[in-house]
C-alpha cells in the first residue's frame, strides 16, 4: 500500500473494537469515537514542524520547541466527519475548520457538492481532511479535488476505517494524500458498506437510525 499510516496503540484497537460493536448506542458511540480521535490526531501532526524558542521557566532560561507552521485547517465530511471535531479541536485550538457536503447522483453514479465553506488562506497550512469511513473513496477523491484547488501545504486524509478497495482507488487517484486510518477491512457490501466495519457511522454517532 501506498501512503498508509496504521494507528497501531492497542488501546485505540480496543476502542475501535467497541464502536465496531452494535449494542454501542450513539450516546457511548460519539465519546468514544472522541477518545480514538486523539490517537489519530496524534498521528496526524506526527509531522509537524518545530522551531526552537527561548522561554524562562521558573528556574531557568532554555531553549523549547514550539510549533513553527500555523495549525493544519481541518475539513470534516458532512455529515460523520464532525464526529472527529472534538478531539482535533481540542488538540488543536487554533485551527481553522471548513465544511464540505457532498452526496452521490443515484443515476450517474457521480459525487455532486452541496455544501462548502472553507477557511481563506489554506496556501501555508496543512489541511486534514476527516471522514470517519473510507468505503468507496469516491466522496473522499472528490473533497481531494475540491481541496487541491486551495493549493495547501499538504492534504492527510484521517478515518477510522478504510476498506481495502476504497483504499486502493484513493491512492491512484491521490498518491500523495496520505491516510491514517485504525484499520483497513477487507469488503464493501453491495450497498457499499465496510465489512465487518461499524455500521453507518453518521446514524451511530448521530443517534439517526436508533
Ligand atoms: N459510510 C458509512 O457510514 N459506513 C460504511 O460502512 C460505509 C460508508
Amino acid at each position: 500500500m501506498k501512503d498508509l499510516h496504521l494507528v497501531k496503540n492497542p488501546l485505540a484497537l480496543h476502542k475501535l473494537s467497541l464502536l465496531r460493536k452494535k449494542e454501542t448506542p450513539p450516546s457511548e458511540f460519539q465519546r468514544i469515537m472522541t477518545e480514538v480521535s486523539y490517537f489519530l490526531c496524534v498521528k496526524a501532526t506526527e509531522n509537524l514542524l518545530l522551531e526552537e524558542k527561548e522561554i524562562e521557566t521558573p528556574l531557568v532560561k532554555t531553549k523549547a520547541p514550539f510549533l513553527k507552521e500555523l495549525s493544519p485547517v481541518l475539513i470534516p465530511i458532512l455529515r460523520a466527519g464532525n464526529g472527529f471535531l472534538e478531539a482535533f479541536r481540542t488538540l488543536l485550538p487554533n485551527s481553522p475548520v471548513g465544511f464540505i457536503g457532498l452526496y452521490r447522483e443515484e443515476k450517474a453514479k457521480n459525487i455532486l457538492e452541496y455544501y462548502k465553506k472553507l477557511p481563506e488562506k489554506m496556501e501555508k497550512r496543512r489541511v486534514f481532511l476527516l471522514d470517519p469511513m473510507l468505503a468507496t473513496g469516491k466522496s473522499a477523491v472528490a473533497a481531494v479535488d475540491l481541496l487541491k484547488k486551495e493549493k495547501p501545504l499538504e492534504i492527510i486524509f484521517v478515518n477510522l476505517l478504510a476498506s481495502r478497495e476504497g483504499l486502493s482507488y484513493f491512492h491512484e487517484k491521490h498518491p500523495d494524500v496520505p491516510v491514517i486510518t485504525l484499520s483497513v477491512d477487507p469488503e464493501l457490501d453491495e450497498k457499499a458498506y465496510i465489512v465487518p466495519g461499524l455500521g453507518d457511522a453518521g446514524d451511530r454517532i448521530f443517534a439517526t437510525n436508533p
